[in-house]
This record gives C-alpha cells, sequence and structure tokens, in this order.
C-alpha cells in the first residue's frame, strides 16, 4: 500500500504542472488542479474497469455490476445506483458470473489481468503522445493522464488486500496457482 501511495505522488506533480500551464491567474490553478484530478482519474478508473469487463465477456461470462465510485450500474436491471467502496480497484469494480467452468482458473487470470493491461497500455499510448505527438497544455495534459493510468494499472498490481478485498495483482497470483 505505501509503494501504491508513493506512486500516486508523479501523477499528481504531473496534474499539478498540467494545471499551473493551465490557470491563467495564480487563484485558479487549485480548482483546475482538483477538476484535472477528479476528470482523469475517474476516466483511468473508467477504462481501466472496461479491460476487466472486457475480459470477462471474452471468457464467455456476463457482466452483473460495472462502478466508478461514487457511481455502479448493474446491468440486468439497468439501474445507477450508488456505490461507495473506494478501496477496490482504487475506486472501482467490475462484479461478474462465471457462467460456465470451463479453463475456470485461466479465465479468472486473464479478468484479472484485463484492467491492468488497458490502463498500462493506456499510460504507453498516452506518454508517447505527449512526447512525440503534443506540446503544451495538451502534452502537459495527455502525459499527466498517462501518468495516472500507470499509478492505476501498477498500483493495482501489487498484490495486497484491504477489507477482505484483493487486489488484481493478488488475484493473479491466486489463480495462476490453481490454473
Ligand atoms: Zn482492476
Amino acid at each position: 500500500m505505501f509503494l501504491a501511495y508513493a506512486l500516486l505522488l508523479i501523477p499528481s506533480a504531473m496534474i499539478n504542472a498540467a494545471s499551473q500551464e493551465l490557470s491563467g491567474r495564480d487563484n485558479d490553478q487549485f480548482a483546475i488542479f482538483v477538476a484535472l484530478f477528479i476528470g482523469e482519474y475517474l476516466i483511468a478508473i473508467f477504462l481501466h474497469e472496461m479491460g476487466h469487463a472486457a475480459a470477462v465477456l471474452i471468457a464467455g461470462w456476463s457482466v452483473e455490476f460495472i462502478a466508478v465510485f461514487p457511481l455502479g450500474y448493474r446491468l440486468k436491471t439497468a439501474r445507477l445506483g450508488w456505490w461507495l467502496t473506494p478501496y477496490a480497484d482504487f475506486g472501482g469494480v467490475v462484479m461478474f458470473r462465471a457462467t460456465h467452468n470451463r479453463d475456470r482458473a485461466r479465465w479468472l487470470s486473464v479478468v484479472a489481468a484485463g484492467g491492468p493491461a488497458v490502463s498500462l497500455v493506456t499510460g504507453a499510448v498516452c506518454t508517447v503522445m505527449a512526447s512525440a505527438l503534443l506540446d503544451g497544455a495538451a502534452a502537459t495534459i495527455v502525459g499527466s493522464f498517462g501518468a495516472v493510468s500507470f499509478f492505476i494499472g501498477l498500483g493495482n498490481l501489487i498484490p495486497f488486500r484491504v477489507r477482505g478485498v484483493r487486489s488484481d495483482g493478488a488475484q493473479l497470483l491466486f489463480h495462476l496457482r490453481q490454473a
């Protein structure tokens, strides 16, 4: 967990740099920082959860519930509600039903890896875009989003457990041992 929060400093510093670049007056920089911070994390966590959800579908299983703090969506009833469990996936979750048991442990490994895989690819693409294709404010924003994506991907790959909830890394190790 400590390592995860240490990693958080890098994206925060990059978002801070982006907010400095965007702010015309000194007094609006903090508001821009907060908006960028929240916006980038929500998008990065959403993409991460889409990675898990895509893996569930590829496995041939069914997705039941997708959440990005503080909202969750239950697919069966098409109902949006509050989801207040920010420690899972640093603020997101995909719940699913394994509707068949073929290669169960192997597919559970793929589902655990799907979120971090999307986060790391997004991080790499944004970092390359920010350094090679963009400049100015666009580069700092896309670059900071790349760092946030890396944080979400790497942070979730660290095997740990909070209140009975396993991180993606812990789940991956658990299921790979059984596969
Ligand atoms: Zn995850």
